[in-house]
């Protein structure tokens, strides 16, 4: 590794005044240490914001409850109000890594962390998301990559979080500079859709505080299929989740992970009408295989994709 400087942040004002252009900050450390001995990211001075106070509560005072960016993973997969009210989040949670890593990395660190393409962590290939002019996987080894992209990077988004939280319509609350800006997971990862070089579209010093879930839609579910049973990424993850109005449900939406860089949400006229049928279902399901672009070796993801949103809605339904 690089030498660093590290400072701990004792407050957002704090990790905001401590960021320069070449700083980074610390959470969990599960995905910037790996980086930086990598050598994929040297930065000269390293933000410790775990001791930042009220990062890592949990609200639940309200029918939109905020978590702090510094709530673990493991927190957030054993949260007994987490558990009745958005089993979908602790679903998504309890799929993260492994028990030590869900017990260090955070929600924060989660949203924001970095591609986990092969050809992107190699510390000696220089491919178009590290400045380069190439995609390696394009006509590499691209099992694990993107069957939607609108930039020729198609390295997928890899943060189970990511996707539920935009299927239950959740706001990322962020510090920058002196403003706070509310951003939807959409708007957070929209960057990595249009430009090769972004992982999300948080600027340099941008520092997510907490972000803000609505629980009014208490039917939610997530899913994953993963070539190990446990401590694996997912080769394709999928979150539903939808209002329940008398016996209809409502406001269903459905999010696909590891499919594009970012949570790909699943469109349908079915889906906005609330039809939620058996047929419907199978047509939702259907549908997504003819707007995917797979390469050479990712094309076992549609399939995988179909089967986990019958699953998924078939599941929030029931
Ligand atoms: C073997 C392995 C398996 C894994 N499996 C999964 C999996 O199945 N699903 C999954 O979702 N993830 C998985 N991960 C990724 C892991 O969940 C993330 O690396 C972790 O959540 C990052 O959180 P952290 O707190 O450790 O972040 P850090 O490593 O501290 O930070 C990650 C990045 O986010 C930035 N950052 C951190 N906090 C903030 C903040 N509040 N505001 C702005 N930027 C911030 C940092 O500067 C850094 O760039 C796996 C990781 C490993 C090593
Ligand atoms: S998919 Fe993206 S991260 Fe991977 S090699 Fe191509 S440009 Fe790099």
């Amino acid at each position: 590794m690089q030498n660093f400087e590290y400072v701990a942040a004792r407050s957002v004002d704090g990790a905001i005044q401590l960021s320069t252009s070449e700083s980074r900050f610390l959470a969990g450390g599960i995905d910037l240490l790996g980086e930086m001995k990598e050598y994929i990211t040297s930065p000269k001075r390293i933000i410790d914001i775990k001791l930042i106070p009220g990062l890592d509560q949990i609200d639940t005072s309200t029918s939109i409850w905020k978590l702090g960016a510094n709530v673990t993973i493991t927190e957030i997969a054993k949260n007994k109000q987490i558990l009745t009210a958005l089993p979908g989040l602790a679903e998504a949670a309890s799929e993260v890594g492994s028990p030590q890593i869900r017990n260090v990395a955070t929600l924060g660190g989660n949203l924001a962390q970095h591609s986990r393409c092969w050809y992107y962590r190699h510390r000696d290939l220089r491919c178009l998301k590290r400045g380069g002019s190439t995609c390696y996987a394009r006509d590499g080894e691209n099992k694990y990559h993107s069957l939607f992209s609108g930039n020729p990077c198609i390295s997928p988004v890899v943060s189970n979080l990511a996707v539920i939280l935009a299927a239950l319509n959740a706001r990322v609350n962020v510090r920058r500079g002196d403003k706070e800006i509310a951003l939807t997971i959409g708007e957070l990862f929209s960057d990595a859709w249009n430009n090769p070089l972004a992982h999300n579209s948080l600027l340099p010093g941008d520092l997510i505080a907490d972000v803000e879930i609505p629980t009014q839609k208490t039917r939610s579910t997530y899913l994953q299929v993963s070539e190990k049973g446990a401590f694996d990424w997912a080769l394709v993850s999928c979150a539903a989740a939808g209002r329940k109005t008398g016996d209809q449900l409502a406001d269903v939406s459905v999010f696909l992970g590891a499919v594009a860089p970012i949570p790909f949400r699943v469109e349908s006229p079915l889906l906005e009408r609330g039809d939620l049928s058996t047929e419907a279902i199978e047509s939702i399901a259907e549908s997504v295989a003819s707007k995917a672009t797979p390469m050479a070796h990712n094309g076992y993801k549609v399939p995988i994709a179909q089967a986990l949103i019958r699953r998924a809605l078939a599941r929030i339904v029931s």
